[in-house]
Formats: structure tokens, C-alpha cells, sequence
């Protein structure tokens, strides 16, 4: 075996993103105890961090030791008990698994369904919550990374409180880079990830749970299920300011790298990261859009970090992926499930969302479709990114 050297990628698909240098660093610092005192410290910084970037006074909230998905079962495994019903919005890849999470937490879903592409409607999910009033929580997806849809978090926690459901929100791809109010606008449970608008390695999950969810899960009738996931033992780990006592072996480094992204986003400010997010998009889809090049959501329902373009007809979707990566070091992402072979999806991700980065993946996309004969106007492109930008 030999030492293993990654090639140095841009990171513009789904996520992972690109990793700032900064966190880069701060993950190749000394390994310290799991309940070292100085650890211990840093563990409660990484709580405040986590706080300011969903917007929220939750004790409990704190990073699951383990990606996005293991946020998402921590949520639906806590708040869901046997028997317990469930609305599931479903506009993309993520509404379906948290179809599969409430299956196995024994519960009943009720699934709520749209077009993928499209935005969730509230008033759909308004007759499905009339016509199921032993609902107990409502879930969807904040950010919808399998389309670059985003959902009307506000409206639909609003609903959720009118018809006296527990909110759960996806938010692994809208924290750190879309407006997000956890406390503002009334969400109970929370998950995100890392890797994506937080720009930190994979491997860790953020949650946070609102005083009434947190009632729930002690109140349950039944344990839950899964020993590591069960809020209840995790609180005393996390929440037990002090007396912290073993749970599980913290992965120490990667929170390192947690807490440097947090500084980061502190030092910026979480209104100006957001509206990095929001300025990068514009201009990244103006170039696109020069280009001849068309977006496949609505203007009004788009995503700023995740961008989905239509393969044009004729054109070889793989390839262009393939291309780019090859000469231009720049990974974009693929469709996935029924847009798979139509869209490309270019992640605008935290540290990725650079004026840089969309003067590089507009080049590498025209150098790619030249390839395949396709006349695109790049100069078009560079000026409609100068005229946003400047
Ligand atoms: C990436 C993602 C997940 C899953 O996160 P992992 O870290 O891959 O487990 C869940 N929901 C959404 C919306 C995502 O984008």
C-alpha cells in the first residue's frame, strides 16, 4: 500500500463541497481525549455556532456523529412512534427516503406528492392534513437537492402549528446557504449536513429539537428504537453541561473541522453568507442562460446553491460530466431518479459559491460542448457574469 493523494477537485455538484483551507487545517490538528476538558470546551462552541446558523435559542441542538441521513433517521426514529401517522411531502429523491425512515420507525405515512422540479404546494398539504387529523408531524424538504427546489418553510410550519403536528425540516442542503429561521418560523426538528453549504468534510449531521419536540421524545410510550440515535441517552452526552457522561467516542478531528467552518460563517455573518449564495446564483445562471443554456425550476421556487440546467437535446449528459472533470479538475452532478440523463445539477455549496468557480465551470461546460458540436456564445456568458458582478 502507498500513501493516498487525492486529485485536487473543484467541488460544484451536490455536495460534497469544496473544503475551505481553514478546515483543511484545523482537521489535521492533534487528537485530543473525547471528554478531555478542552474538548469539552470546543463541543460547546460548536453548540453556540450551530445555533447561529439555524437561527435558534434549542439547547438540544448539537452534530449527530454521522452524515445527513443519520440526522434524518435521528429525527423521524425520535419523533415517530409505532403506529404513529405521518405526512410526508414528496417532491424529490429526499421526500422519499423520509417515506423509507417513517416505514421503519413503524409509523404511517401519508405522502403528499408533486412533480419533481416543482415547488411543494401548500394548500395540497392542507387537505392532507385536514383529511388526517390524527396526524402527528409534518415532514419535508427545505432545500430539494435532487431538483434545486425550495420549499415555503414559513407557510408550511404555519400549517403544521394550525393542525397541531410536529414539524421535521430537511435542511442539510439550506443550512449555511438559503434563509433559515428555525426559531422565526416554528420548526420543531432540524437535520442537516456538513458537507454541504457548511463546506466541512461529510461525516457529521447537525440537529436541533424544539422544547416540544423534546417533550415528545420523553414522553414517548415505547423506547426507541435505535440505542445510538435515541435522543433521550444523547442528551446527557451533548446537554449535560458538566457531568458530561459517555455516549459513544466523538469523532474528534471531524468536529474540529465543524467548529473552524462555524467560525467561518460567524466572521462573514449568516445574512451576508446567504446572500453570497443568492449573488453567485444570479450570476452563475445569467451566464448559463447567455450561453443558450436553460434552467429547469422556476425562477421564484430556485435554490441558490443548487442549480439544475437541462441537457440540451442531443448532447451526450455523461460526457459533458466526464469532460469536465477530466481537463477541468470540476466535478458537477448528475439527475438523479426521473430527471436522470435530463439536467446537470452545478452546487453553488459555501466556500464553492466564488466568482471563480462559475468563471471556471461556465468555460468547462462550453469547452465540453464544443466537443460535441454544440455552438454556445462564451463571451455572452463572461459578460453577462461581468454586468452582475461589477
Ligand atoms: C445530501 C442530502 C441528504 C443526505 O445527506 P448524507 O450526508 O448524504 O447522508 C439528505 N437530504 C438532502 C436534501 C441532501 O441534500
Amino acid at each position: 500500500m502507498k500513501s493516498f493523494n487525492p486529485p485536487l477537485r473543484t467541488l460544484m455538484g451536490p455536495g460534497p463541497s469544496d473544503v475551505h483551507p481553514r478546515v483543511l487545517e484545523a482537521l489535521a490538528r492533534p487528537t485530543v481525549g473525547h471528554l478531555d476538558p478542552a474538548f469539552q470546551g470546543l463541543m460547546e462552541e460548536i453548540k453556540l455556532g450551530l445555533r447561529y446558523a439555524f437561527k435558534t435559542e434549542n439547547s438540544l441542538t448539537y452534530p449527530v456523529s454521522a452524515p445527513g441521513s443519520a440526522g434524518m433517521e435521528t429525527c423521524f426514529a425520535n419523533l415517530v412512534e409505532p403506529g404513529g401517522e405521518v405526512i410526508v411531502c414528496r417532491n424529490g429523491a429526499f421526500g422519499g427516503r423520509m417515506l423509507e425512515n417513517v416505514v421503519r420507525a413503524g409509523g404511517k405515512a401519508i405522502m403528499v406528492d408533486f412533480d419533481w422540479g416543482t415547488a411543494i404546494d401548500p394548500d395540497k398539504v392542507e387537505d392532507a392534513l385536514k383529511a388526517n387529523p390524527n396526524a402527528s408531524v409534518l415532514a419535508f424538504v427545505h432545500a430539494e437537492t435532487s431538483t434545486g427546489v425550495k420549499a415555503d418553510a414559513r407557510a408550511l410550519a404555519d400549517l403544521a402549528r394550525k393542525y397541531d403536528c410536529l414539524t421535521i425540516m430537511d435542511c442539510v442542503t439550506s443550512l449555511g446557504g438559503s434563509e433559515l429561521e428555525l426559531d422565526g418560523w416554528g420548526i420543531d426538528a432540524a437535520y442537516s449536513g456538513s458537507q454541504k453549504c457548511l463546506s466541512a468534510p461529510p461525516g457529521l449531521s447537525p440537529v436541533s429539537f424544539s422544547a416540544k419536540a423534546a417533550d415528545f421524545v420523553k414522553n414517548r410510550k415505547t423506547k426507541v428504537q435505535s440505542w445510538f440515535l435515541d435522543l433521550s441517552l444523547v442528551m446527557d452526552y451533548w446537554d449535560g453541561e458538566g457531568g458530561r457522561t459517555y455516549h459513544h467516542t466523538a469523532p474528534v478531528n471531524a468536529m474540529y473541522g465543524l467548529h473552524e467552518a462555524l467560525v467561518l460563517l460567524s466572521e462573514e455573518g449568516i445574512e451576508n453568507v446567504w446572500a453570497r449564495h443568492g449573488k453567485m446564483h444570479q450570476a452563475l445562471v445569467a451566464g448559463l442562460e447567455a450561453m443558450g443554456l436553460e434552467m429547469l425550476v422556476k425562477k421564484k421556487d430556485r435554490l441558490s446553491q443548487l442549480n439544475t440546467v437541462k441537457v440540451p437535446n442531443g448532447v451526450d449528459e455523461a460526457a459533458v460530466r466526464s469532460h469536465v472533470l477530466k481537463h477541468f479538475n470540476l466535478e458537477i452532478g448528475a439527475g438523479l431518479g426521473v430527471l436522470a440523463g435530463k439536467v446537470w445539477r452545478i452546487g453553488l455549496m459555501g466556500h464553492a459559491a466564488r466568482r471563480e468557480n462559475i468563471a471556471l465551470c461556465l468555460s468547462a461546460l462550453a469547452s465540453a460542448l464544443e466537443v460535441q458540436q454544440v455552438k454556445v456564445d462564451i463571451n455572452a456568458s463572461y459578460e453577462a457574469v461581468n454586468n452582475l458582478l461589477n
